[in-house]
C-alpha cells in the first residue's frame, strides 16, 4: 500500500501551496475539495439523492447543483444538514480510498481542510499540518479572497483551534515565512517521506 500523508491546516494557511510543491516532485495529490464536488456531479448517486430530497429546483439550468441554494436550504436546518452529511461523507470517503489505491507515486498526499474536525486523519499514516500565525492567516486570506477580516475570523472560529490541530500532527510545517523558505521545508519533508515510504 502507498503511504498516505494527510495534509491539513486552517483557512489560508497554505495547504494548496504546499500540496503544489509536493506535486512538483510527482507526488499524487488527492484533494477532498475536488472529490466533494465530484460526488455531486450530474448523474451521480449523490446528486440524484439530493434532487430526490429537495426537488429539481436545487439544480441550475445546466443540470448541475446550485450550491448557493443548497447552502441556503441547510442554513439553520440541522436535520437537513445531518442528512446531507450522512449522504456525502461516505461517498467522499469511498472516493478518497479508491483514489489512494490508484496512487502510483512513492507516497501520496490526502488534502483535507477539515481533517481534524472530521477525524479523517484515521485514513492516513501521518498527518502534516501547515501552521501559520493567525494574523498571517487573516492577511493572506483577505488578500486572496478580497474579504473583510471579520469574515475570515468567523471561519477561523468554526474550525479546529490551532492548538488542537497541531496536537494531532506528526509533522508541522510553519508557513509564516516566504515562498523560498516554504519550498526548502517541503524539500526536506519530501526526502523524509521518501525514506519512510519504503516501510509501507
Ligand atoms: P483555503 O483553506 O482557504 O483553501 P489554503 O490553506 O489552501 O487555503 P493557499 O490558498 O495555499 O491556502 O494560501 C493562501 C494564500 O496565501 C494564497 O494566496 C497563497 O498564494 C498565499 N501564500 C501561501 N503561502 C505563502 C507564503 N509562504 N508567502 C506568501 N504568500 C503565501
Amino acid at each position: 500500500m502507498t503511504m498516505v500523508i494527510g495534509l491539513t491546516g486552517g483557512i489560508g494557511s497554505g495547504k494548496t501551496t504546499v500540496a503544489n510543491l509536493f506535486g512538483d516532485y510527482g507526488i499524487d495529490i488527492i484533494d477532498a475539495d475536488i472529490i466533494a464536488r465530484e460526488v455531486v456531479e450530474p448523474s451521480t448517486v449523490g446528486l440524484n439523492a439530493i434532487v430526490g430530497k429537495l426537488g429539481a429546483d436545487i439544480l441550475l439550468t445546466d443540470g448541475t447543483l446550485d450550491r448557493s441554494k443548497l447552502r441556503d436550504a441547510i442554513f439553520n436546518e440541522q436535520q437537513l444538514k445531518d442528512w446531507l452529511n450522512g449522504l456525502l461523507h461516505p461517498l467522499i470517503r469511498e472516493k478518497m480510498l479508491s483514489n489512494i489505491s490508484k496512487a502510483t507515486s512513492p507516497y501520496c498526499l490526502l488534502v483535507v481542510p477539515l481533517m481534524v474536525e472530521n477525524n479523517l486523519q484515521t485514513m492516513t499514516h501521518r498527518l502534516l499540518v501547515v501552521d501559520v500565525d493567525e494574523s498571517v492567516q487573516i492577511d493572506r486570506t483577505q488578500a486572496r479572497d478580497n474579504v473583510a477580516p471579520e469574515h475570515v475570523k468567523k471561519i477561523l472560529m468554526a474550525q479546529a483551534s490551532r492548538q488542537n490541530r497541531n496536537a494531532a500532527a506528526d509533522d508541522i510545517i510553519s508557513n509564516n515565512g516566504n515562498s523560498a523558505e516554504l519550498k526548502n521545508k517541503v524539500a526536506e519533508l519530501h526526502q523524509k517521506y521518501i525514506k519512510m515510504s519504503h516501510l509501507y
